[in-house]
């Protein structure tokens, strides 16, 4: 029979797929002796079973009861037991960590009975005991029933007035209680259910369901979390850190995961639960403090942190809660962190022995390290300082402020930068925050919801600006010297400093780009995280089996390229030789009626090409350039037909443009992406592939060690291919010069023909824009405007397929055309040059089919390059595992 539910003694940190992140970390930490109250987790297949088949699965109601059971001889007294109740948590945890977007309920296991022996467990402090019932009776009507959490949330404020929650004396509690309790029955025409196991069990389907709240589901697709994992669900004997001033809760984190510094970082809430520091309710404290008001259990706290790190070997974050003078452990987990804090991190753990290079560079991703060649802002020029918060995720960001969720989505959707500003964020602002380019807010510390979903999203944000007065309704904010801000305002917002400036602040270059341009000047501020960014860096390219190569077609292009690191070009496109003035000479090609008007205006072209070419040369040495004969259809050079026709029908064009006009037409197509361009260009016209292939030859000779390649595209048929490469191959062989002649791989023909092509091709460069665009019909300029949002949240794909290689649809076609590719031709050069060359996950895929190099734009190589020696690592430890 299948086991649903397993004590806190049996799991262990890596069961997270069953026993969700929290649940595996409870148990890790339970049987490393670290106080962690006793409980159990019921499973994530639990979960998956009741999400598919809309009920528990058999067994697991008597299977949660033996636990309880065991639960409760453990701790001496009964759920919800009338004069010594035991209460306990129900909380989410799913195998990713989701912070604050699915449901936990506490204090489960009060009632109008229980809460007297309650009070009388806590020595007759009845403020606690009430306090604890009404928290349970809001966060219950809130997750469970679903009641409106504003509902409460007024009457409370109403209640206490200007004081703090603190304040409330145990009378006003127990009246809040029936106010609370009123509204349950107002809401949902039923009483606040009094039988504690009623609530344990309809809390643990909540938990269950939250799975697919809105919020969830978004989050999930933000962070490319699968849809399809659940959660597993918690119940853990209940702790209180609110029991006076002798009790607290608070969050840390072993090391700073802004910076990567080590020391003490957190923050502490005396006389509080969990939910009022995440959600920023009252100003915290920084974790130091508690060494003044509980020295034992600070201490207690950081021996414990020390022994996490060590156990874990990275970063953990922690909650904790001290109940009257004794720490409690509730969470832990390898805490989410800044991309400069993971850079450093991982290279400051090796230097402490913990780990190794190999596994520094797992611990950092390639879209961390695109994070940190962000620019930032600069410190010239006016800038109008607001106020400072706290750096709570770095970056530079500059936008309109907005003052909720729904105006950011909407501005967003308009295509303008917007800055959520807020007092606090809650789950409820998730697509806000997804559509602003930053956010601010006035409360909270480095762990509160905004801080953490923004670090986890590499968002920038701006938290705890105490100094701004925040009115949401009337969307403005007051700063300091009165300044007002209203919606629509620019503002600029540092994550890195957490300085708030009015206006458009002027941004600059990254440390870590300088440093890849070769431009950094070692200054201090920068120096360790440049430092680690180069030893990681290094690994990756003495770790790494694919090559990288860039998408360049200028010499300024080219020569940042190598700056970056890339070993030669993949794609230099043609297209941009015959704009510009050089137009000209290709309404020329157009027009002529004769060879010899065709053959002249190819001999204007042609020298101007070669020119383009020996700068391309020049700038990469001996590192070989693939060169890509023009592929967009020849209309794109021509004047606009419509602007023409005007023209021309008032009478106001010349000769010429009449005779253009005819060409315009004649060359107008329904579907150019499907129409004359690429190889089919080649053949059609006469003469122009050839000029190409010559102006290569001749600046190949006049660059010494120049390495051209020359690459055919579009190419659906040998036959097409085999005709161009003849007449290429004579005129290189004329010329003496050397050259591969390959071919793109774009059509899907192509590449299910790839062995007969191979047998006319030196190499393959899979243009993956366009075998994307083919293999799913998508029109690569108009879908992803048109309704791939739809798409996105219909769930059809998680990610744009012309953003990450689709492994089952287009990356199948590169398996096969590899495969096939290489059993015709064994010596065979593979490379990949559409966009998805610097795309992470797609630099895997590249890895794993194969290929020789990925070929990407020159921002991308350094991520290229990290994600190639990750790759090659994944692949190491796969097949060690096995
Ligand atoms: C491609 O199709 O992937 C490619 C690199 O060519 P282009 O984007 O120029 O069509
Ligand atoms: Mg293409």
């Amino acid at each position: 029979m299948a086991k649903y539910v397993y004590d806190f003694t049996e799991g262990n940190k890596d069961l997270k797929d069953l026993l969700g992140g929290k649940g595996a970390n409870l148990a890790e930490m339970t049987n490393l002796g670290l106080p962690v109250p006793p409980g159990f987790t019921i499973t994530t297949e639990a979960c998956r079973h009741y999400l598919a088949k809309g009920a528990l699965p058999d067994g697991l109601e008597e299977e949660i009861a033996g636990h309880l059971a065991s639960l409760e001889s453990a701790m001496g007294k009964r759920l919800g037991q009338a004069d010594d109740p035991l209460l306990v948590s129900v909380r989410s945890g799913a195998k990713f960590s989701m912070p604050g977007m699915m449901e936990t309920v506490l204090n489960i296991g009060l009632n109008d009975e229980s809460v007297h022996g309650l009070a009388k467990q806590a020595g007759g402090n009845e403020r606690f005991a009430w306090d604890s019932y009404r928290r349970l009776i809001q966060m219950f009507g809130k997750t469970v029933l679903g009641i409106d959490g504003e509902r409460f949330e007024h009457a409370l404020d109403e209640l206490k007035g200007s004081r703090q929650d603190t304040e409330l004396s145990a009378e006003e509690l127990q009246g809040l209680v029936e106010t609370y309790k009123g509204i349950v029955l107002e809401q949902t025409g039923k009483d606040f259910p009094a039988d504690p196991r009623e609530q344990m069990r309809l809390a643990i389907q909540a938990v269950f369901d939250s799975w697919n709240a809105p919020r969830a589901v978004l989050y999930r697709r933000q962070e490319r979390i699968p849809a399809d994992l659940g959660t597993a669900v918690n119940v853990v004997a209940m702790v209180f850190g609110n029991c006076g001033d002798d009790s607290g809760t608070g969050v840390a984190f072993t090391r700073d995961p802004g910076s990567g510094q080590q020391g003490v970082y957190g923050d502490y809430l005396p006389n509080a639960q969990g939910e009022d520091v995440v959600a920023g309710i009252r100003n915290t404290i920084p974790l130091q403090d508690l060494e003044r008001l509980d020295k034992k259990s600070y201490d207690e706290l950081m021996a414990i942190m020390a022994t996490l790190e060590n156990h874990y070997r990275d970063l953990c974050d922690i909650e904790f809660t001290i109940e009257r003078g004794k720490l409690w452990m509730l969470q832990t987990r390898v805490g989410k962190r800044t991309a400069a804090a993971a850079f450093r991190i991982a290279t400051q753990l090796v230097d402490q022995g913990l780990i190794t290079m190999d596994e520094a560079l797992t611990r950092v991703t390639g879209d961390q390290l695109a994070q940190l060649m962000f620019p930032r802002f600069g410190t010239d020029g006016e800038r109008r300082l607001l106020t400072k918060g706290m750096n709570a995720s770095p970056g530079a960001a500059v936008g309109k402020a907005v003052f909720s969720s729904e105006r950011a989505v909407e501005l967003a959707g308009q295509g303008e930068d917007v800055i959520l500003v807020r007092r606090e964020t809650n789950p409820d602002d998730l697509a806000g925050m997804i559509a602003a380019r930053g956010i601010l807010t006035s409360r909270g510390g480095k762990t509160s919801h905004a801080a953490v979903v923004a670090r986890g999203m590499g968002k920038t944000c701006v938290c705890g600006a105490e100094e701004l007065e925040v009115s949401p309704a009337e969307r403005r904010f007051t700063a300091p010297g009165g300044v007002e801000v209203r919606e629509g305002d620019v503002i600029s917002i540092d994550g890195t400093t957490g300085e708030v400036f009015l206006g458009e602040v002027p941004v600059v270059d990254s440390p870590v780009v300088e440093y890849f341009e070769g431009k950094f000047d070692g200054r201090q501020i920068d120096d360790e995280l440049v430092k680690a960014v180069d030893r990681i860096m290094r690994h990756a390219d003495s770790a790494r089996r694919l090559g990288v190569r860039a998408n360049a077609d200028t010499p300024e292009d080219a020569a940042r390229a190598r700056r970056f690191g890339a070993e030669g070009i993949g794609l230099c496109r043609t297209e941009h030789m015959f704009l510009g003035e050089r137009r000209q000479l290709v309404e020329d090609l157009v027009l002529a009626s004769t060879d010899e008007e065709r053959q002249a205006a190819l001999d204007a072209l042609e020298p101007l090409q070669k020119n383009d070419f020996i700068g391309i040369f020049r700038a990469m040495g001996d590192l070989p350039v693939t060169i890509r004969l023009i592929d967009p259809p020849l209309h794109e050079f021509l004047p606009d037909i419509v602007d023409l026709s005007v023209k021309v029908a008032r009478g106001e064009a010349s000769d010429k443009e009449r005779r253009l006009l005819d060409a315009v037409r004649r060359l107008h197509e329904q579907n150019p992406m499907l129409g004359l361009r690429g190889v089919r260009l080649g053949l059609v016209i006469p003469g122009l592939f050839a000029m190409q292939v010559r102006a290569i030859a001749e600046a190949a000779r006049e660059v010494p060690g120049a390495r051209p390649e020359i690459m055919i595209p579009l190419v659906g048929a040998v036959q097409e291919l085999e005709i161009v490469r003849e007449e290429a191959q004579k005129i290189l062989a004329d010329a003496g010069v050397d050259a591969l002649i390959g071919t793109m791989i774009e059509v899907p023909r192509a590449a299910l023909t790839a062995g007969q092509i191979a047998e006319a091709a030196q190499f393959f460069s899979f243009g993956t824009n366009d075998l994307t665009q083919m293999t799913w019909g998508f029109s690569r300029d108009d879908v992803e405007a048109a309704f791939f949002s739809r798409y996105l949240e219909l769930g059809v794909f998680g990610v744009s397929p012309f953003e990450t290689l689709d492994r089952d649809g287009v990356g199948r076609l590169v398996r096969i055309a590899a495969e096939e590719g290489r059993k015709a031709r064994p010596d065979l050069k593979l490379g990949i040059c559409g966009e998805h060359g610097g795309d992470p996950e797609s630099v895997h895929f590249c890895h794993d089919a194969g290929l020789d190099y990925v070929s990407c734009s020159p921002f991308r190589i350094p991520v290229a390059r990290l994600e190639a020696g990750r790759a090659a690592l994944a692949e190491k430890n796969d097949s060690d595992t096995r």
